[in-house]
C-alpha cells in the first residue's frame, strides 16, 4: 500500500458509508429504487495518482496532457472535476467534444480521435484549435484541403495501429492485425507511406497510438508505445528535424474488477514504460495519454434495490432494478466482465450471514438479464439492496433504454462530519416524459396519417 491507499480500504468503508446515508437521505427507497453513486475523494485521488506517476518518470518541464477519455463517464460534472484536478478531455464525437465543452474543457486541453470523423467535425476541431489525430489517408486527404483553406493553431498527428497483437477481450483489442482503427502499420507499404506523409506535411507534429483497453497486458501496452516511439524516432531521423514533438499513447491501462485494490497501478505503469522505451521519458517529447477506464471505474457503485426475492429450480433469485439497462456488457457477456456484487439490508447497511448460491437479477424482460449468476452472497431479500461495483466506467454512465428503463441519477459523494455523506446530483434521473419524447412522443399521429396519396 502507498500514501494513495492503493489496497482499497478507504474506499470500501467510503462506498458503505455513502450506500447508508443514501438510503438514510431518500436518495434510494421504494420509490427510487436504483442510483450511480461516484466517490468525488477517489477521483481525485486517481487523478493526482496519475499525475504524479508521469511526473516521476518525465524529465523536468516535459509538457504532458491527460486527456481523460470522455466516453468512460460522459457526464460534464465529472470531466468539471477532472479539469479542476489538471486532466484535459479526449473526444471521439461531436456529442463527446459538446461535454468537454460544456464542462469548460478549452481547447488547448481536448484531443479529438474518432474513425469516423465528418467534414463538419473536422472544420469545427481545427477553427477551435483542437489537437486531431488523423486515423486514415482519406482524413488525411480532408484535412490536407482544411490547413490549406484556413490557419489554425490545431496540433495535427496520425493514428497508427502497431498490430502488436489482442488481450484478453476481443472488443477493445485495438491493436490486432486487422482493427478498424489507425494506419495499420505492419500492412505492406504502409510505414513508408506514414513516413512520407510527415516528410510532406511540416505541420504534422503528433504520433498516437491506443493499443488497447481492458484485457490487454502492460508488457503488449508497452509494446505499442515502443513501436510508436520507434516510428516517430524514424520520422525525424529521415526528416532530419524533431518535427514530432509529442506522442500521444493512448489509454487503456486494465482496471482491477476483483478486488477493492487498484492494480494495476499507474505507477506501476509508468516504471514499466520508462523502462520498455526510455527515450519517450529524456523530454524530447511531450506526451498526451488518454486513461478513461483505469481513472473512474472504481469510484463509481450501482445501487439498486430488491424488488422481490424468490426461487426458481431450487436458486434463489434476486430481483433488483440494475440490469442490462446499467451494465450492458455484463449482462450480454458475463465473462468477460464480471462484476463484484455486494449485499446491503433495508438500511443499507452491509449484509452479514451465511452465504447463499443465488442470481441477481435484473429488470428487463429477457432471462439472460442477470448482474451475476450462481454468486454466493448473503441472501438478499425483499427490501434490501444489491451494490454492483467498480462501475464508474462504462456503466451505468452508458444507459440502454431496452424496457424504456429509466437513467438512475447519478450522485457524487463527499464524507462530511454534519451528516456522515454529503451528496451532489450530477445527473438528474429520467422522468417518463422524457422517455416518451424520446421514444417520438412528439410525433404520435407520424405513421398514421403517412399513406400513399390515392390510396384513401
Ligand atoms: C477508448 C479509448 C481510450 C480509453 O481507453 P480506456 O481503456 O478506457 O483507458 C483512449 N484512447 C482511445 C483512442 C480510445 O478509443
Amino acid at each position: 500500500m502507498d500514501e494513495y491507499g492503493n489496497s482499497g480500504e478507504g474506499r470500501a468503508t467510503r462506498r458503505d458509508e455513502a450506500v447508508r446515508a443514501a438510503v438514510e437521505q431518500g436518495l434510494l427507497g421504494p420509490d427510487s429504487p436504483i442510483v450511480g453513486l461516484l466517490d468525488v475523494t477517489g477521483i481525485r485521488e486517481s487523478a493526482a495518482e496519475l499525475r504524479a506517476a508521469f511526473a516521476e518518470v518525465t524529465a523536468p518541464g516535459t509538457p504532458v496532457l491527460h486527456a481523460f477519455a470522455v466516453k468512460a463517464t460522459p457526464l460534464v460534472p465529472v470531466l468539471r472535476l477532472l479539469r479542476e484536478e489538471g486532466i484535459g478531455a479526449e473526444v471521439a464525437s461531436p456529442g463527446e467534444l459538446a461535454l468537454a465543452r460544456a464542462a469548460g474543457l478549452s481547447p488547448d486541453r481536448t484531443v479529438l480521435d474518432s474513425p469516423a470523423k465528418t467534414p463538419a467535425e473536422l472544420r469545427e476541431a481545427l477553427a477551435l484549435g483542437i489537437a486531431v489525430n488523423a486515423d486514415n489517408p482519406q482524413e488525411l486527404d480532408r484535412i490536407d484541403g482544411l490547413v490549406r483553406s484556413a490557419v489554425s493553431r490545431s496540433p495535427l498527428g496520425i493514428r497508427v495501429n502497431p498490430q502488436v497483437g489482442g488481450g484478453s477481450i476481443g472488443a477493445t483489442s485495438t491493436a490486432t492485425a486487422t482493427s478498424k482503427f489507425g494506419v495499420a502499420l505492419r500492412d505492406e507499404g504502409a510505414r513508408e507511406w506514414v513516413v512520407r506523409a510527415y516528410l510532406d506535411r511540416p505541420w504534422l507534429s503528433r504520433l498516437h497510438a491506443h493499443t488497447g483497453s481492458q484485457g490487454i497486458p502492460l508488457s503488449l501496452m508497452a509494446q505499442g508505445v515502443a513501436e510508436t516511439y520507434a516510428l516517430a524516432e524514424e520520422i525525424n531521423r529521415r526528416i532530419g528535424r524533431p518535427q514530432i514533438d509529442t506522442i500521444d499513447i493512448g489509454g487503456g491501462l486494465p482496471v482491477n474488477f476483483a478486488s477493492d485494490a487498484t492494480a494495476p497501478t499507474y505507477a506501476e505503469y509508468a516504471r514499466a514504460l520508462r523502462e520498455a522505451v526510455p527515450g519517450l521519458f529524456d523530454g524530447r517529447y511531450g506526451l498526451v495519454t488518454e486513461f478513461g477506464r483505469s481513472l473512474l471505474a472504481k469510484h463509481g457503485t450501482i445501487v439498486a434495490r430488491v424488488e422481490y426475492a424468490k426461487s426458481a429450480g431450487g436458486r434463489s433469485v434476486a430481483v433488483t432494478h440494475a440490469g442490462v439497462q446499467v451494465a450492458t456488457r455484463t449482462v450480454y457477456v458475463p465473462g468477460s466482465w464480471p462484476l463484484r456484487i455486494t449485499a446491503y439490508d433495508g438500511k443499507g447497511r452491509p449484509k452479514s450471514g451465511p452465504e447463499v448460491v443465488q442470481d441477481v437479477a435484473g429488470p428487463a424482460c429477457f432471462a439472460g438479464d442477470l448482474l451475476a449468476e450462481g454468486r454466493a452472497l448473503p441472501l438478499l431479500d425483499q427490501g434490501d439492496y444489491a451494490a454492483a461495483l467498480d462501475t464508474g466506467a462504462y456503466y451505468f454512465a452508458h444507459h440502454y433504454a431496452y424496457n424504456s428503463l429509466a437513467r438512475p441519477g447519478v450522485y457524487g459523494f463527499v464524507p462530511d462530519r454534519a451528516t456522515g455523506v454529503r451528496f451532489a446530483t450530477v445527473r438528474d434521473p429520467q422522468t417518463l416524459a422524457s422517455i416518451v419524447a424520446e421514444s417520438g412522443g412528439a410525433h404520435a399521429g407520424a405513421l398514421t396519417t403517412l399513406h400513399t396519396p390515392g390510396s384513401r
